[in-house]
Order: C-alpha cells, then structure tokens, then sequence
C-alpha cells in the first residue's frame, strides 16, 4: 500500500491536531487508513486535506477532523459492537473498524455500501458488515449496541437509534435543520434516560427517509 507522500502525511496529521484531535490510538488509526482510497475522481487529489469532499449518489465524506472527533467522543476501547448510520465512502467506518470489535454501517445507497465494500475488502477490514438499509429505524436484528455514530443530520435524535443503544452506551449524532449549521451531540443512555452533552458546531447532509434510487 503506498499511501500519501511523507509530508502531506504529516500536514493531514498536524491539521487532525490543531483541531482537537488528540488521542494517540485515533492519530494512529487515521495515520495507517489512507483516506485516498475513499474519495474517487476529481477530488482524490485532495484527499489529504482537512474538508469534506463530494463522493457519489450526491454525498460527502465528512472532514478528517470531524470523523477524528467524533471517533474520539465515542471512547472506544476496543470491546464494542458500533452501529454506523451512513456508510458513505466507508471512511469512518474503516476507522472505527481499528477502533472497536465489529462495526455494522449502514447507508440507504446501494452504490456507496458496493464500493466501501471493495475498500473493506481491499483493506481486509473483515470486522466491518455494510448494508443497505434506511438507518433511522436503526439495525434492530443487531441491537441493542454499544455505541451508535450518526453521519446524516437529524432535526432530533431517531427514537429507534435511541432504543437500541445499550445502558452506559454512548450515541453521536450531528442534529439541527439541514440547510443551517448542525450541533454535534453526545448522547449517553443512564439507567434511568439519557444525559445529552454539545460537542462542536458541524454541517453533514441531511438523513434522509426511505431507500436511495439506485437501490
Ligand atoms: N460516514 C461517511 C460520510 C457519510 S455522508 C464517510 O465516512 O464517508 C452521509 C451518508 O448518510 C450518505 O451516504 C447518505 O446516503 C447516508 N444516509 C442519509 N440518510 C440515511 C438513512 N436514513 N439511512 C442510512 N443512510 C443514510
């Protein structure tokens, strides 16, 4: 695997710390996954930058910080089962995969969960199981999980995703309208509800209902 050239390795690292990412284990797991292999076309030439980048189906993969970020607020400590709603480019999913014992992703574009599955493959990220499947109902035939990550902005946090999150359980989810600046919050499931905290103001496309066209 050849990987970006030394110093644009180091200037994606410096930028992932300049902006809050700070854990060695995640610094280490966003060193070895190269994003290059994620992002398609035009932009592959910019996959060493801290932005989000058009893929297929209309989506993005999210901004390196971002995926840093919100892999760090999920405080994986390699024992989990992760629900992913959003696959896209398999990006965060591949990460997560390092990260924590099995990973279910799900995406409502076929096309996209096609792809990652290549990269997955490619990457022998055997941990990882991707499918299609409108993510705001959840994965229930998988729940209940350790920790959910939301990758689509919700106006609220689906009461499913809610339901199927363990006791003592962690979910991130970037919730607001879509067309205006999203609030990333962590949410943590207590014996008796749920205990919500702010983590940064971030932009992701919207969840949408139903399944993709391509399906
Ligand atoms: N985590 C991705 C970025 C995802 S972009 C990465 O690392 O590249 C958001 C993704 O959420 C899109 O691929 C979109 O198709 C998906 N999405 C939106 N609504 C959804 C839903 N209801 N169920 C499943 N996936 C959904």
């Amino acid at each position: 695997m050849s990987g970006p050239p030394a110093e644009t390795q180091m200037q994606f690292l410096f930028a992932l710390r300049s902006r809050g990412v700070t854990e060695r284990k995640v610094l280490q797991v966003m060193e070895a996954i190269d994003r290059g292999l994620f992002v398609r076309g035009i932009f592959a030439d910019r996959a060493y930058e801290d932005m989000p980048l058009p893929i297929a189906c209309g989506q993005t993969i999210s901004q390196p910080s971002v995926v840093g970020l919100m892999t760090q607020a999920l405080q994986l400590t390699g024992r989990e089962k992760v629900l992913e709603v959003g696959t896209g480019s398999g990006y965060q999913a591949a990460i997560l995969s390092k990260l924590a014992r099995r990973v279910y992703s799900v995406d409502r574009h076929a096309r996209l969960v096609r792809e990652a599955r290549a990269v997955f493959d490619q990457l022998d990220l055997s941990n990882i199981t991707a499918m299609v499947t409108d993510g705001s109902f959840g994965l229930p035939e998988q729940a209940p999980f350790d920790r959910i990550i939301v990758t689509a902005a919700a106006e609220d946090p689906p009461g499913p995703l809610l339901a199927q999150l363990k006791i003592n359980g962690i979910m991130v989810v970037p919730v607001g309208q879509s067309d205006a600046v999203q609030t990333l919050i962590r949410v943590r499931r207590t014996e008796t509800g749920f205990d919500y905290d702010e983590i940064l103001p971030v932009r992701f496309v919207p969840l949408l209902e139903g399944l993709g066209k391509d399906v």
